[in-house]
C-alpha cells in the first residue's frame, strides 16, 4: 500500500507526525511536491472560484497524487480540545476530495473529534490488524507532533507579528514573499508558531467567544504579542469568513492600542509587487512611529 499525503493545509501542522506514523506501520508514503503555480492552476479548475486559496491549493495537490498512490490520507478534523471546531471548509474538503478523485484512488479520512491520538491508533489497527504495531508506530511518531519553533531576535530591529494560519505562512508559495519583504525592510519576524499551545488555546478574555480552533490560536497570538511588537500584519484568504471576522476584531483592538495593523487579503491573483508595495508603506509607518516615540522619550 502506498499512501499519499498532500503537502498542504493540515500537513504543515501534522505532516511530520503522519509520515513517521505510516512509515513505522511499514507503509510507504508519498508527499506531494511544494506548492507551485502549476499545482495551483490545476486546483483552480477543480473548485469554485469563491472558495479560499488554501482549499484550491489542496485540490492541486490531490490531483498530483491521485495517479501515483492507491490511497490519499486526508483526515476529517472536526473538533479538538472539546468545543473547538475546524472551519466548515476544512471539514468538507474530504467530500470535495472524494468527488475530485472519484474511483481513481481511495481517500482515507478518519474522523477526528476530540480523539486525535486514539483515532490514529484505530487507524493503525485497521491498517495492520496488529494493536502492538499500531501502538508502537504511534509512540514513535508522537514526538513529531510538536512543531514548536523558536525565535532568535535581533533586539536592534523593530518586531513584526506575522499572523496567519500555519498552512499559509509555512507554505513558501504563499508566505515566502511576505516574510522576505519584511526582512528586507529591516524587521525581525515572529509568528504564532513559536508560542506554547497553552497560550494559543487559552479561553481567557475575548478568546472564549471564538469556537474555531485555528482562529482562536490567531487571536491569542495577537493578544499575547500586542504590547511586545511594533506592528502586526494579518494575512487572510479572500473568501475566508472566520479570518475576516476575527481579523476585524484584531484590527479594532490594535487601533485602540495604537499598534500599526496591516491586513493583506490574498488569493490566486495577488501579485508579489502589490504585496511588497503595501509592506514597504506599512514599514515606513512603523519606522516613523518608532522614531517619533523615541524623540518624545
Ligand atoms: S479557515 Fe478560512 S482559509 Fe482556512 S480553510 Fe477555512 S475558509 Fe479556508
Amino acid at each position: 500500500m502506498k499512501i499519499g499525503i498532500p503537502r498542504a493545509l493540515f500537513y504543515f501542522r501534522y505532516g511530520r507526525f503522519w509520515q513517521q506514523f505510516f512509515n513505522h506501520l511499514g507503509i510507504e508514503t508519498v508527499v506531494s511536491p511544494k506548492t507551485n503555480k502549476d499545482l495551483l492552476d490545476i486546483g483552480l479548475k477543480k473548485v469554485s472560484s469563491e472558495i479560499c486559496l488554501p482549499i484550491k491549493i489542496v485540490c492541486g495537490h490531490l490531483e498530483w497524487l491521485k495517479d501515483k498512490v492507491d490511497t490519499i490520507f486526508l483526515p476529517r478534523i472536526v473538533e479538538l480540545n472539546h468545543g473547538l471546531y475546524s472551519c466548515p471548509k476544512m471539514i468538507g474538503i474530504v467530500d470535495i476530495a472524494r468527488m475530485q478523485v472519484g474511483n481513481q484512488c481511495q481517500i482515507l479520512s478518519p474522523k477526528i473529534k476530540n480523539n486525535f491520538i486514539f483515532a490514529h491508533f484505530l487507524l493503525g489497527l485497521n491498517l495492520t490488524k496488529n494493536p502492538y504495531k499500531a501502538r508502537k508506530a504511534l509512540n514513535k511518531a508522537l514526538p513529531y507532533l510538536n512543531n514548536h519553533k523558536t525565535n532568535v531576535f535581533d533586539n536592534h530591529k523593530p518586531k513584526i507579528l506575522l499572523l496567519s494560519h500555519f498552512y499559509n505562512l509555512e507554505d513558501d508559495f504563499i508566505g515566502q514573499d511576505i516574510k522576505a519583504a519584511f526582512i528586507e525592510n529591516g524587521f525581525a519576524i515572529t509568528t504564532k508558531e513559536v508560542l506554547d499551545q497553552t497560550i494559543l488555546n487559552s479561553a481567557n478574555g475575548f478568546a472564549k467567544n471564538i469556537q474555531w480552533i485555528y482562529e482562536r490560536e490567531l487571536y491569542n497570538a495577537f493578544h499575547y504579542n500586542l504590547t511586545k511588537v511594533d506592528g502586526v500584519c494579518d494575512i487572510i484568504s479572500f473568501g475566508c469568513g472566520p479570518d475576516s471576522l476575527v481579523g476585524e476584531i484584531m484590527n479594532q483592538h490594535a487601533n485602540q492600542n495604537k499598534v500599526p495593523f496591516l491586513q493583506l487579503i490574498i488569493d490566486e491573483h495577488t501579485s508579489k509587487t502589490g504585496l511588497v508595495t503595501r509592506i514597504e508603506a506599512f514599514s515606513e509607518i512603523i519606522k516613523r512611529k518608532t522614531y517619533t516615540t523615541d524623540l518624545h522619550k
